[in-house]
């Protein structure tokens, strides 16, 4: 009988490990595939011949007259989410007023194997993002000359076309993550609030509209609003996505944080979610013993009871008599008055 429970003990731990196990490698299969780069490229400027449906409701199959097919994302059925319905506003170009700040990191999936993704346009930024002669420059500018067409980076659905300000003619696209991205200054608006838009599908054309000092492209992505260097996410001397899989960290949303990442940051922004657990817990312990330290160090003070001696009072604080004389310049056989404030610490 004992036997059988050590047997079904070992078998149960065994089964537990190796479910872990599995799950490491799933884990770091997922974090490689996160961390691949991806190509811009332009599919919709292939002619298609048919779209196929599929098992899977939220999948067709496109059908493309050089005989090269692609499975996609069935616009209708991403449509639906809520993220195209919640903080919806086709008026404001910020509809994020009541969001909760952002948490210290998190991840999204920018291009899945489903997903396509286009480079706005494959140049050195003329403008980087950050403060600019003080004021605020929450995207990044691309030379573009007045009348080139400009592409949506992601598949997503136009929340505002519209003319805004300083933006000019201002296209926004919010993707189905939650991610949006900003396309200002433009000479021509080709889509409509409401329109569904593929990566590389052409929303208008580049131009010098609003607060502009010559034509180029004004390109901002946001999060919930907030909004991060695009650098993070796309290399644009090369046009690549750096990632399909982004992982954020809070400093990001810092108006003042440009993109300056090395080779370490990378492996440090690609730690395993078990990694950042235990960084996580050994910070964690470490700011406990730094508050521990500092509450030691903190004076604390004892009002004088009726019925006290310096006996009672340094076992009531942990302390002895002597340290208690000490600390207030006073003798063991000094009289106690009620009331007195004695510093025990
Ligand atoms: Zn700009």
């Amino acid at each position: 009988m004992k036997l059988k429970t050590i047997l079904t003990t070992c078998l149960f731990l065994s089964a537990a490990f190796a479910l872990r196990a599995q799950d490491n490698a799933t884990d770091s299969l997922r974090h490689s595939f996160g961390r691949m780069s991806v190509a811009s490229s332009r599919s919709t400027s292939t002619p298609y011949a048919d779209t196929l449906d599929t098992d899977n409701p939220g999948v067709k199959v496109v059908l493309f007259n050089n005989g090269t097919f692609r499975y996609i994302k069935d616009p209708k059925a991403v449509a639906d989410s809520k993220v195209f319905t919640e903080h919806w506003d086709t008026r404001s170009v910020n509809p994020y007023h009541d969001e909760k700040p952002l948490p210290d990191h998190f991840s999204l999936w920018i291009v899945d194997t489903l997903d396509s993704y286009c480079c706005p346009n494959k140049t050195t930024p003329s403008s980087k993002f950050g403060f600019r002669h003080g004021r605020r420059h929450q995207g990044i500018d691309l030379p573009y000359p007045t009348g080139t067409p400009v592409y949506a980076a992601f598949d997503g659905k136009v929340r505002v076309s519209d003319y805004v300000g300083g933006y000019g003619n201002l296209v926004i696209i919010r993707h189905a993550n939650g991610l949006e991205t900003y396309y200002g200054h433009l000479s021509r608006r080709d889509v409509e609030p409401g329109d569904w838009v593929n990566a590389g599908d052409v929303i208008g054309l580049g131009g010098s509209t609003g607060r502009s000092s010559g034509p180029h492209l004004h390109f901002e992505t946001r999060y919930k609003g907030y909004a991060f260097d695009p650098t993070w996410l796309i290399d644009f001397e090369t046009g690549t996505l750096r990632h399909r899989l982004l992982r954020f960290r809070s400093w990001y949303f810092n108006p003042n944080s440009r993109y300056v990442q090395t080779m370490d940051d990378e492996d440090e922004i690609y730690r395993s979610d078990e990694e950042e657990r235990l960084l996580a817990e050994e910070q964690a312990k470490k700011e406990a013993a730094a508050r521990a330290a500092a509450e030691r160090a903190a004076k604390k003070y004892y009002t004088v009871r009726s019925g006290d001696t310096l006996g009672k009072i340094a076992r009531k604080n942990g302390t002895t008599v002597r340290a208690l004389c000490r600390l207030n310049g006073i003798k063991e056989t000094t009289t106690l008055q009620i009331g007195r404030r004695l510093r025990v610490r």
